[in-house]
């Protein structure tokens, strides 16, 4: 069974002024289209045409770098369009929040940490929210388009929040700002559903 890009769930300008229309629209409609066409085509006579995007990342080494860096890019974005929405960013809400506090040091310091993060990543990556096997959050980043699910990552967990820091995430509106751009990141983030993730990852 191929994988399909998923639709977004709002307007590609709906994220303005903090991500811009074309941004989202060649993000969405081009490079995120290209990991799916560039999965589809790698996985035959691999051994995971059958697994779902979860299970191909969580056997990563198993595969090819085709299926890695794709693989990755389907997985990691399609978590990207949903954690984010329209009229979101302020404060982080429900159990999630809680676990910020304990786990974390509180919403302030997550949030430089999680900056830290981007910041640090040199190249292109992610910063990562994430709830480690033992149920705790942390925050981490990761290389190119792995995360945390990944059996090679040095930062294993349940990615719930990511932020793309490559380049194509922000340079048309933002050129070289990435500080600025996460800045503008938090905006967008849609706590609802990072919440969500939260809770089905604690399971
Ligand atoms: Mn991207």
């Amino acid at each position: 069974m191929a994988f399909e890009l998923p639709k977004l769930n709002y307007a590609f300008n709906a994220l303005e002024p903090h991500i811009d229309a074309k941004t989202m629209e060649i993000h969405h409609g081009k490079h995120h289209n290209a990991y799916v066409t560039n999965l589809n085509a790698a996985l035959p006579g691999s051994g995971a045409e059958n697994l779902s995007i979860e299970e191909i990342c969580k056997n990563i080494s198993k595969y090819s770098p085709a299926i890695r860096n794709n693989g990755g890019g389907h997985f990691n974005h399609s978590l990207f369009w949903e954690i984010m929405a329209p009229n979101a960013g302020g404060a982080p809400a429900g159990e999630v929040a809680k676990a910020i506090d304990t786990d974390l040091g509180g919403f302030d310091k997550f949030k430089t940490d999680f900056t830290q993060a981007g910041a640090t990543r040199f190249g292109s990556g992610w910063a990562w929210l994430s709830v480690k096997p033992d149920g705790k959050l942390c925050v981490c980043s990761s290389p190119n388009q792995d995360n945390p699910l990944m059996d090679i990552s040095d930062c294993k967990g349940t990615p719930i929040l990511g932020m793309d820091v490559w380049e194509h995430a922000y340079y048309l509106h933002y050129q070289n700002r990435r500080p600025d751009y996460m800045t503008a990141f938090f905006n967008v983030i849609n706590w609802n559903k990072v919440n969500e993730n939260y809770l089905k990852a604690k399971k």
